[in-house]
């Protein structure tokens, strides 16, 4: 059933949040316009590991058996001493059996997702997608939003009852909002090199591995690839004095790679993409009828794997939130809950978490690396701590909590 609203939802960005965003919006009967700047969905190697919260969401919107065939399943991630070559601890999703559907991770590059949802987006007629058209601007109304679109055809403008920025970190939407992006951006950068090479001789037992070292920490992940071959993904951080054109020559790819798995014949490479990396969250969710969701409205470092999937968790409750109004269920003013509960959520369980990854890989002082292994021992080996520490790290808790914050 449409909903017979004047002007539909526009959505800029259709990075996977975007793509999300519009199809819980669609799904809901509420028309929808969105738009996406480059003419296609961006396939660089960015998120992959998709939590149990996520899959459930996923579920629900119909898009989890087909993430799960297209990906990958793990229930394991290990912390290793990268110089010594020591499991320090492994942690299993399987403790939260009784928690959740999904007991473990998918690893699912975020274009495929963005893909799939963009295929199913295509069946609503309802629904319009429009690639190689990017906002530019925007003016808020008492009624609604007109926003300025350079595409293809030139520049027009057009109308919707609410805009949702989900045009990423970079975000035009949250600039014309004059909304702060609070926070600090890391020195060094992050370099992410792609191969073919099977590391799965040596690890065969678990797909997800972060390696602690005080001068190089680094972190191997295993994606299926386009063609479900599978690759490996290995990320270092770049040193402060390194330019890109070093970090990304091959004689420097080469040998960070040979540094970290010793072997014979250089690295079958496909990708060499080093990003910039960030712990930012924007002052305000949204303003008005217009809102942040995603990239736009929290950035963090990739350590744990948590930045789309909070993002996605954006799109499922501002989703729900604008159904209820547009419904004429709940009064406009409900929409304040989003930057209410959403903005410090992200702060607790994504913004600390991640900042806390990062610190555990790279800490130098010998007597705070011994601590820190030891505590993580003591979790990993007490059934409920393990339990417990899974529950924040799969984003279960930020889920429970906001629901349990409806309920009070
Ligand atoms: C190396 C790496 C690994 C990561 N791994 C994980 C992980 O395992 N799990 C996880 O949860 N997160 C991970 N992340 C984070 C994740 O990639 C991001 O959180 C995610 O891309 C955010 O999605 P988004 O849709 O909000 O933004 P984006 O993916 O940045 O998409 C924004 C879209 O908006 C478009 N756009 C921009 N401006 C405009 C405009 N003015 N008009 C129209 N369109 C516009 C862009 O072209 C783009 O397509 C990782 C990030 C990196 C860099």
């Amino acid at each position: 059933m449409v909903m017979p609203t004047e002007r539909p939802v526009l959505v800029a960005g259709a990075g996977p949040v975007g793509c999300i965003t519009a199809l819980a919006l669609a799904r809901q009967g509420i028309p929808v316009h969105l738009l996406e700047a480059e003419a296609r969905i961006n396939d660089a190697p960015r998120a992959a590991t998709t939590h149990a919260a996520t899959l459930e969401m996923l579920d629900e919107l119909g898009l989890v058996d087909e993430v799960i065939s297209r990906g990958l399943i793990e229930p394991k991630f290990r912390l290793w001493d990268r110089a010594s070559r020591e499991v320090i601890v492994e942690f299993d999703f399987g403790a939260l059996a009784n928690d959740t559907r999904f007991p473990y991770v998918v690893q699912c590059e975020q274009h495929k997702l963005a893909n799939m949802t963009i295929d199913r987006l295509r069946r609503f007629a309802h629904v319009t997608v429009d690639f190689s058209t990017r906002l530019a601007s925007l003016q808020q109304r008492d009624d609604r939003v007109d926003a300025v679109l350079e595409g293809p055809s030139g520049t027009r403008t057009v109308s919707g009852s609410f805009l949702i920025g989900a045009d990423g970190g970079r975000s035009t939407v949250r600039k014309a909002l004059d909304i702060p992006f609070e926070g600090y951006t890391h020195p060094e950068r992050f370099l992410v090199l792609t191969t073919t090479f099977g590391f799965d001789v040596e690890y065969a037992q678990c797909s997800r591995n972060y390696f602690s070292d005080p001068d190089e920490w680094c972190a191997l992940f295993k994606v299926t690839g386009d063609d479900g071959a599978g690759l490996w993904r290995v990320l270092f951080p770049t040193r402060l004095e390194e330019t890109d054109e070093q970090a990304l020559s091959e004689e420097s790819v080469q040998g960070r790679l040979q540094k970290f798995f010793p072997k014979p014949g250089p690295y079958p490479v496909v990708h060499r993409n080093p990003y910039n990396v960030h712990q930012r969250v924007a002052a305000s969710f949204g303003k008005g009828r217009v809102f942040l969701a995603g990239d736009s409205a929290h950035v963090n470092n990739p350590l744990g794997g948590l930045g789309l999937n909070f993002g996605i968790h954006d799109a499922v409750e501002l989703s729900a939130l604008l159904g209820r109004v547009l419904r004429q269920e709940a009064p406009a003013a409900i929409l304040e809950q989003y930057d209410r509960f959403r903005r410090p959520l992200n702060v607790e369980y994504v913004q600390q978490q991640t900042i806390a990854n990062k610190k555990r890989l790279e800490e130098k002082d010998p007597a705070l690396r011994a601590q820190s292994n030891a505590a993580l021992r003591k979790t990993a080996a007490d059934p409920a701590a393990h339990r417990a520490y899974l529950l924040r790290a799969s984003l279960i808790d930020s889920v429970r909590q906001r629901a349990a914050a409806a309920q009070a």
